[in-house]
Formats: C-alpha cells, sequence, structure tokens
C-alpha cells in the first residue's frame, strides 16, 4: 500500500506522463553524462588552472554552486542530484567487465560507514580548507569517482550509494521533506504482478530493477531511493509513477518499508538524521567570526597548537557532546509519558527524525546564502578559463558580477530556517501522539524545546558576519 493508499488521499500526478518533463525524467544517462562533462571541466581546471579559490571554476562551483543547488533541488523537486549522479558512469563501465558476485559485508550495512564519511569529509572540510584549494577539490573529486567504481566493482547490488557515499546519505535524508516521490500508482496491479520487475529487472526492456533494493508496491519514502527511475523503466505495466506528496510526511509514518524497514527500529538512521542535523549547525559554525575566538580559546584551554586537536574537540562538542545532552535530556523527560519502559536511547531513535526538517532548513540557509551572494560568481570564471584555453567564445571576464546582495539574503535564509523548525514541530507531535497517545503533551514538549533551542542557536549563527569562502566578496 502507498502512503497516499495509507492515508486515504488521491494518488496525485505522474510528473512521468507529462509529455516532455516525463522523457526527459526517464533519460538518466543523458543528465549523468552531462554532469560528468562538467566534472572534468572542473577536475581539469583544479589541477591546472588558477590556484586561487575565486578565480577557480573547481573551487567555485564545487563549494559556492553545487552545494546550493544541491539541497534547493532536494526542497523544490526530490533526489534529482543522485539521479544525475556522475560517479555511476565509470562504476558502470567497470561493471561491463567485472561481474561482483559478492554481498557487501553485513557489518557495514545500514548507513554507519556513511555517516563515518559524512563526519570525515566535514572535517577535512574545515582541517584543509579545502573551500581555498582548487587541487585539493579536484583531487577529492577524483577520489570520490574511484572509490565509487572500487566499492561497486567489488560487491554487488549498490552498496555505495546505500551505505557509503556520504552525499547519497546526505541526500537520502534531505529528501525526506521533498514534495515528490517516486511509487507504484496502483497497489491492485501490484497485487497481480508475478514477475516483481521493478525490483528484479527487466531483460526485455534491457532495464536494472532497484539497486538499492526497493520493491515499490512496498516502498515507504525517499529514504534509499535515488531517483534513478529503473524501477519505471523496468515495470512492464507502467505502474510506477513520480508524483507529488507533502514534504515530511514520511518522518510521521512508521509503516515498515521495503529495503529500509521500521524507522523507529534503525539506529543508525537515527544517527544519520542527528548528524545530519548537529551536522548543519557545526559547519554554519565553522563560517562565523565567533568560531576563530571559540577556537583560539579552546586551544589555550588545551594547551595545544594543533588544528587538528582542537577542530577534534570541537566536534566531539557539537556532535557528541551537546546532542547528549540536549537529547539525553529530552529523552529522559518526555519517556515517563511514554506507556512502555524504554532505554534513552530508544526513545532518542524514535524522535530523532522530528529535527530532520529544522536541519534542513539550517543546511538550506547557509547554502542558500553562498549560492545567492555568490549566483553570477562563475560567469567570470568560466569566461577566464574558455579563453585561457584558446575559446574565448565567452567573451571578456566581467569580473564585477556578484549575485544578491545580503539584506535580500538574509530574509530568505531566516525564512527557510522557520519553515524548517515549523515542520519539526509538527513531526515531532506527531511522533509524540503515536509513541504517547495518552500523554501526548508530556513526551512531546521536551523535545519541542530542543527544536526551539536549536533553531535559536541557529539564528543567532545566522544573523553572525559569515565568511564569502570561495568568492572574491567580502561580508
Ligand atoms: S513491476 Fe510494476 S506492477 Fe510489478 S510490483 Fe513492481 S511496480 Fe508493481
Ligand atoms: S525505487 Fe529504486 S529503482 Fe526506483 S527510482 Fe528509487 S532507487 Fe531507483
Amino acid at each position: 500500500m502507498t502512503t497516499s493508499e495509507a492515508i486515504g488521499r488521491d494518488p496525485g500526478p505522474d510528473l512521468l506522463a507529462w509529455p516532455l518533463l516525463g522523457s526527459l525524467l526517464l533519460r538518466r544517462r543523458l543528465w549523468q553524462g552531462l554532469m560528468l562533462a562538467v566534472s572534468i571541466v572542473l577536475i581539469v581546471h583544479g589541477f591546472l588552472g588558477p590556484q586561487l579559490a575565486p578565480k577557480n571554476l573547481s573551487t567555485l562551483v564545487v563549494w559556492v554552486h553545487y552545494r546550493g543547488l544541491l539541497i534547493a533541488t532536494l526542497l523544490l523537486a526530490g533526489n534529482i542530484f543522485c539521479m544525475a549522479c556522475p560517479f555511476m558512469l565509470p562504476r558502470d563501465l567497470v561493471r561491463r567487465f567485472t561481474r561482483p558476485v559478492r554481498a557487501w559485508p553485513r557489518a557495514l550495512r545500514g548507513k554507519v560507514p556513511g555517516v563515518v564519511l559524512f563526519v570525515f569529509v566535514l572535517y577535512t572540510y574545515e582541517l584543509f580548507d579545502l573551500w581555498a584549494s582548487p587541487w585539493a577539490t579536484s583531487l577529492v573529486i577524483v577520489l570520490y569517482f574511484a572509490l565509487a567504481a572500487a566499492v561497486d566493482a567489488c560487491f554487488s547490488g549498490a552498496p555505495f550509494c546505500k551505505s557509503v557515499c556520504p552525499i547519497g546519505q546526505f541526500n537520502f535524508v534531505a529528501s525526506t521533506v521533498s514534495p515528490l516521490e517516486v511509487r507504484a500508482r496502483d497497489s491492485g496491479t501490484c497485487a497481480t504482478c508475478s514477475g516483481h520487475e521493478c525490483l528484479t529487472g527487466n531483460t526485455e526492456r534491457e532495464a536494472r530493477g532497484c539497486e538499492t533494493g526497493l520493491f515499490l508496491p512496498e516502498k515507504v519514502g525517499n529514504m534509499d531511493c535515488t531517483f534513478c527511475l529503473d524501477c519505471a523503466r523496468a515495470c512492464p505495466h507502467d505502474n510506477v509513477m513520480l508524483t507529488t506528496r507533502l514534504p515530511g510526511e514520511e518522518l510521521m509514518d512508521d509503516r515498515s518499508g521495503s529495503g529500509v524497514g521500521r524507522r523507529s527500529n534503525r539506529g543508525d538512521l537515527a544517527l544519520l538524521a542527528l548528524v545530519f542535523t548537529f551536522g548543519a549547525l557545526l559547519n554554519a559554525f565553522g563560517m562565523v567570526s565567533p568560531v576563530y575566538a571559540f577556537q583560539q580559546g579552546l586551544a589555550a584551554a588545551l594547551g595545544t597548537t594543533s588544528e587538528a586537536a582542537v577542530l577534534g574537540v570541537l566536534f566531539g562538542i557539537v556532535l557528541c557532546l551537546e546532542p547528549a545532552l540536549l537529547l539525553g535530556g529530552a529523552a529522559a523527560l518526555s519517556r515517563r509519558a511514554l506507556p512502555a519502559r524504554l532505554g534513552l536511547w530508544t526513545v532518542v531513535v524514535r524522535f530523532a527524525h522530528g529535527l530532520v526538517p529544522l536541519g534542513v532548513g539550517v543546511w538550506a540557509a547557509h547554502y542558500g546564502f553562498h549560492l545567492l551572494t555568490g549566483l553570477w560568481t562563475f560567469v567570470p570564471v568560466a569566461q577566464k578559463a574558455a579563453a585561457d584555453a584558446g575559446l574565448p567564445l565567452l567573451g571578456v571576464p566581467r569580473w564585477g558580477v556578484g549575485g544578491l546582495r545580503e539584506g535580500i539574503v538574509q530574509p530568505i535564509e531566516m525564512g527557510l530556517l522557520g519553515l524548517g523548525t515549523v515542520v519539526s514541530l509538527v513531526v515531532l507531535w506527531s511522533i509524540a501522539r503515536r509513541e504517547a497517545p495518552r500523554r501526548t503533551l508530556a513526551a512531546y514538549l521536551p523535545w519541542a524545546i530542543v527544536a526551539l533551542a536549536l533553531c535559536a542557536s541557529a539564528v543567532w549563527l545566522l544573523s553572525q558576519p559569515m565568511e564569502m569562502r570561495g568568492t572574491f566578496l567580502e561580508s
């Protein structure tokens, strides 16, 4: 049963049936090819172009434009960037020569490897100032291609997307608040279907089945869905649709979904949701002026000049100590209202997903700031890169162009944060009602206070002068 059927709503429009859009969406290879071409340009310019971040396409496009467009697309549509993922092309090429049969190790299934890599990327980004180094940014892209191909050359299925890729895990979490979802159109058709081609593949149509193991009639939400639409190509009954839904509704839905299971039973999913949310605050904190005074104070208190150690402690405070205190406290208070006697971590796992919309709001506000204030900065850099390559087709570089003024962008930032907070409060209420039908308010209040406290700290962060990393613009 689809989510819409479960809550008795019209299944909505099918974007795959729209004349031009539908066929464009189903041409995954086209989008992957375009993204691959862009990636090659970025890699080459990063290694061979000027090693000044604002004048290099690699640093500028990756750290200013790509991140902003990624979160904007997730918010406005869905996991389109995974659909167009360029890392999959070399990986698929490698798989033409090697057919991996080994299964991904059981111990590494789930989200823990992706969470570890996600934290590692945040840490190395700060430690090595990746935004300021074109060659290092290009190296990261090359390593990413190599890792995707290596993992999926050795193991069957799509373990890289499902468990390893930190960008993919970020996209999976953020896409829980996306307005679009891939789902089966009619559960009756699925009930009479014997081939289950959406999962197993369709040799007649030369279409593979869902590589992340989602069986359409039992799929709940966007978690683990890369929007690749292999299922739509494979289904012999054309029973797969890309349709609209209420953003965030899956965070309130605790049915057991294909390939994912029950959210409330998945500690690794809760961990991912929490690292996503607190990581958003940490990443924004790294951009504002008070972070330098805080790091200096930390270094003096620790008696060290090692940036790696100071950053390690800062990460420990924001990603371990702060969540332990806030969530442990909220869980201890709210579990008194729950009918069953549950452990603290179990309570955290059940409520953690309610904080995701707030986390999305912080990421969107932060990356949206960089994207909007530096919107056109790629134009002169692309003009100069083309001229340096002997192709002055794009004209004389117009170095003066920038983006929107901070005065315009700040209300947008606060609006995104406010929207995320409101959705979080609604989702938390729904979870509290499910977990404590008799004492909903008592179970809800501690979590609502946590959400409001995180929102207040995000407001403070976003009100600070933010570093204009990767551009010539000044704050
Ligand atoms: S192949 Fe199509 S009809 Fe069959 S189960 Fe999958 S979505 Fe349903
Ligand atoms: S359900 Fe699977 S095959 Fe279908 S779009 Fe999502 S990831 Fe791709």
